[in-house]
């Protein structure tokens, strides 16, 4: 995490002319430390100091965040709750995703080499492309391995 981004995703909620709350802070640095992950309601609750902390407000506060272009909500695994990705300032588009098959781990793909298919698709259907999702699916190194030993 570079020092200025706490900063740079604050500036964002400012844009909403939403209030800056010392637990809206500690939400955002929560997400800002784990960025690998993609937390539920109930895990970002567990992981307040604070854990009066309603589920209405954390709730409230993942909303805010969904709107102010800090998170995305994600559903790789057909789950019946919401988990919570945060954005990459810097980046055009969302960072794509890899799930693996036999233990659901989900792993984050940030190399983009998609443009020159976007250039293509635009051009061909005369649409512009703003944005992309990619799921790729397959077994991850450590299924790989356990399944060596199981030969
Ligand atoms: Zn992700
Ligand atoms: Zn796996
Ligand atoms: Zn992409």
């Amino acid at each position: 995490m570079r020092e200025n981004d706490l900063e740079r995703y604050i500036d964002k909620i400012k844009q909403m002319h939403a209030k800056i709350t010392p637990q809206r802070i500690e939400i955002l640095k929560i997400f800002l430390s784990n960025q690998e992950d993609h937390l539920t309601t109930e895990e970002i609750i567990s992981r307040l100091s604070d854990s009066k902390t309603g589920q209405a407000t954390v709730y409230r506060t993942l909303e805010l965040f969904c709107q102010a272009g800090i998170l995305k909500k994600v559903n790789f695994k057909n789950e019946d709750f919401a988990r919570y990705d945060l954005l990459d300032l810097d980046s055009k588009h969302f960072h794509h995703h890899f799930i693996c098959t036999q233990c659901e781990k989900v792993i984050e793909i940030n190399e983009d080499l998609l443009e020159p298919i976007e250039e293509q698709i635009q051009k061909e259907h005369h649409l512009v492309i703003t944005n992309h999702e990619l799921i790729f699916r397959g077994i991850c190194q450590d299924c790989q391995n356990k399944s060596d030993i199981n030969e």
